[in-house]
């Protein structure tokens, strides 16, 4: 089993900023800006290569409730990222969306 389903299941436990019957938010283990939440289907999907029309509505349903999740975190500016691939850096092979704001981003990230 991955580790965010690990985490979805409690056997990994973690910081919740946001749960529903789909999606999953908490904090990264290892924030690089003030903010920074992670945002997960609560179904396994392992990256944006595995987005199917079968399942496209966690992504739908991830970015619908994204700017509401930012605001409980206090922020409205932000930047959303998913790494796909080894070369892009995913470490996870569960489709996840990194939440970063907080403060100013540097502009060499995207
Ligand atoms: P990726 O590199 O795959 O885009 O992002 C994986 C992210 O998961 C990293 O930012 C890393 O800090 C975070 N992470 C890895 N293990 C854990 C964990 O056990 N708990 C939490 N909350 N975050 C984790
Ligand atoms: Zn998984």
């Amino acid at each position: 089993m991955c580790l965010f389903c690990e985490i979805l299941n409690g056997n990994i436990p973690s910081t919740k900023v946001y749960e529903d019957d789909m999606i999953y938010a908490f904090k990264d283990i290892n924030p690089v800006a003030p903010v920074h939440f992670l945002v997960v289907p609560k179904e396994h999907i392992g990256s944006v290569n595995d987005v199917t029309a079968e399942n496209s509505k966690y992504v739908a349903h991830i970015f619908e409730k994204i700017p509401e999740i930012a605001k409980s975190q206090g922020i409205d500016s932000y930047r959303v990222i998913s790494n796909c691939g080894k070369d892009a850096g995913q470490t996870v092979l569960h489709l996840h969306f990194h939440v970063i704001g907080g403060t100013e981003l540097g502009e060499n990230i995207i």
